[in-house]
């Protein structure tokens, strides 16, 4: 997938973008919580000289797996976040850091590749659950009987001790 935008001969002003994000960024990325995605990144570029302003709305929803019943969970995703550009000649650089990235001025592109995918990673929330009652109500049974056949784990919420049990729950639906 390609998050290029090309500023060569660019005149200074706003030019918008859209970049679809589908689930080939994430396994570019070796990240494999995240199966499935279908988001698009809405750029607005403003353009001067010498540097630029990105601002990055991104919607839609990725598809992660519920840390509780280990089923799909879909989770909707709508937040901006904003990006300076800076051509700078090496000597001259200042640090870079998450909002501003620094370009050589003989760069005809920006890419915002690895900025959108931070992005979209910072923006998961960390309890990835299912609303309450939304969990798979067969799964979380088979889950409570293995778990009171084992002893009490020391702290529930990060403790999971089920992924043999994903894996046989997975090759269950594919022979169905
Ligand atoms: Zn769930």
């Amino acid at each position: 997938m390609d998050y290029k935008i090309h500023i060569s001969g660019l005149k200074p002003g706003r030019y918008d973008y859209e970049f679809p994000v589908g689930k080939e960024l994430f396994l570019e990325y070796g990240n494999a919580y995240i199966f499935d995605a279908d988001l698009v990144a809405y750029v607005a570029m403003e353009k001067g000289g010498g540097w630029m302003n990105v601002s990055c709305h991104t919607k839609g929803t990725v598809t992660v797996e519920c840390d509780r019943c280990l089923e799909d969970l879909v989770i909707p995703m709508d937040f901006t976040a904003d990006l300076a550009v800076k051509s700078a000649k090496i000597g001259e650089r200042e640090e870079a850091d998450d909002e501003l990235m620094i370009i050589d001025p003989s760069d005809g592109e920006v890419d915002l590749k690895q900025f959108i995918y931070d992005y979209i990673c910072l923006n998961l929330p960390l309890k990835k659950v299912h609303e309450e009652g939304g969990c798979n109500p067969e799964v979380l049974k088979k889950l409570n009987e293995m778990r009171a056949d084992e002893e009490a784990p020391k702290d529930t919420d990060t403790y999971t001790p089920f992924g043999g049990l994903a894996a046989m729950l997975k090759n269950k639906d594919i022979n169905n």
